[in-house]
C-alpha cells in the first residue's frame, strides 16, 4: 500500500455564508498524480488555496504524515508544497530568470544554479526568453514560466490549479506531456482541471467535485468510462 503524503480531512471553505468547500476528503499518494475535475465555481481553486494555506479553512489537512494545522504559507512551502494559481502570478516587470531565481529563493546560490539549469533542460524555451519580461511572454510561456518557478523550489508536491486555462490545443499538449515527465522525476502532483479528458488521461487517481462536494472518485481511467462523468463532463461537444 502506497503511503499517503497529503491527506485532508473533512477540509472545509466558507467565504461568509457561501460553503465553497464542503468536508472534502482527498489522498495524495507519494509519487502519485491526482486530479480534482469539476465545473466553474466547484471549489476546486479553493480546495487547493485551503491545502496551501493561502485560505482559512476548517478540517485538517496533513502532509507526510503530519498535521499542518495553521501552519502558514512559508512553512508548507518549506514543507514541500508548492502551489502554480490559476492566474500564475508572475513578476510582470522581471525577467524570465529573475522570476525563476525567487522560485529558489530560500535553497541558496548553488540550488538556484542547478535549479536553472534543468529547468531550461525541460523548458528550452524558457532559456530562449531568459531576458525577456515575463508579462510580456505568451499564455503557454506563462504556464511553462510558473511551472519552472515552482519546480525550483524543490517541491515534494506540485499543486497546479486550471494550467491548460485559455491555451491553445498544441500547447495543452505539450504542458500536459511536461506534467507526465515529472511524474517521472518522482514529484506528488495535485492536478486541478476543467479539461477532464486531458487530466483523467494522466491522472492516477481522479476525484469529482460538484457543488463543494467531492461525488465520486476512482482509478482516472475508470471515471474516464463512467457514465456519469462521460455526460457531465466529457460530453460530445467536447474533444
Ligand atoms: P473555477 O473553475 O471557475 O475556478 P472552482 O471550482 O475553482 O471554479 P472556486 O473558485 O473554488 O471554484 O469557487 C467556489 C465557490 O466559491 C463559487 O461559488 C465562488 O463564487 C465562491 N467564491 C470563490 N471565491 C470567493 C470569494 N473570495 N468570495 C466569495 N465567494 C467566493
Amino acid at each position: 500500500m502506497s503511503v499517503a503524503l497529503l491527506k485532508t480531512e473533512r477540509l472545509s471553505v466558507a467565504y461568509g455564508r457561501v460553503e465553497a468547500v464542503r468536508e472534502a476528503c482527498i489522498e495524495i499518494p507519494a509519487g502519485g498524480v491526482v486530479t480534482v475535475i469539476g465545473a466553474n465555481g466547484a471549489g476546486k481553486t479553493s480546495l487547493l488555496n485551503a491545502v496551501m494555506g493561502v485560505l482559512p479553512s476548517s478540517g485538517g489537512v496533513e502532509f507526510d504524515g503530519r498535521a499542518l494545522g495553521a501552519k502558514p504559507v512559508e512553512e508548507r512551502v518549506a514543507a514541500g508544497l508548492s502551489l502554480v494559481p490559476e492566474k500564475r502570478e508572475l513578476f510582470a516587470v522581471m525577467s524570465v530568470e529573475d522570476n525563476l531565481r525567487l522560485g529558489a529563493y530560500r535553497l541558496g546560490a548553488g540550488a538556484i544554479r542547478t535549479g536553472l539549469a534543468e529547468t531550461y533542460a525541460r523548458f528550452p524555451r524558457l532559456r530562449e526568453r531568459r531576458g525577456q519580461k515575463a508579462g510580456t511572454l505568451s499564455g503557454g510561456e506563462r504556464q511553462m514560466l510558473a511551472m519552472g518557478r515552482a519546480l525550483m523550489g524543490r517541491p515534494r508536491l506540485l499543486m497546479l490549479d486550471e494550467p491548460s486555462l485559455g491555451l491553445a490545443p498544441r500547447i495543452v499538449k505539450e504542458i500536459f506531456a511536461i506534467v507526465s515527465e515529472l511524474k517521472a522525476t518522482g514529484v506528488s502532483i495535485l492536478l486541478v482541471e476543467q479539461n477532464a479528458r486531458a487530466a483523467l488521461e494522466i491522472a492516477d487517481w481522479a476525484y469529482v467535485m460538484e457543488l463543494g462536494e467531492i461525488v465520486m472518485q476512482g482509478p482516472a481511467a475508470d471515471l474516464a468510462n463512467d457514465k456519469r462523468v462521460i455526460e457531465s463532463y466529457l460530453g460530445l461537444g467536447r474533444h
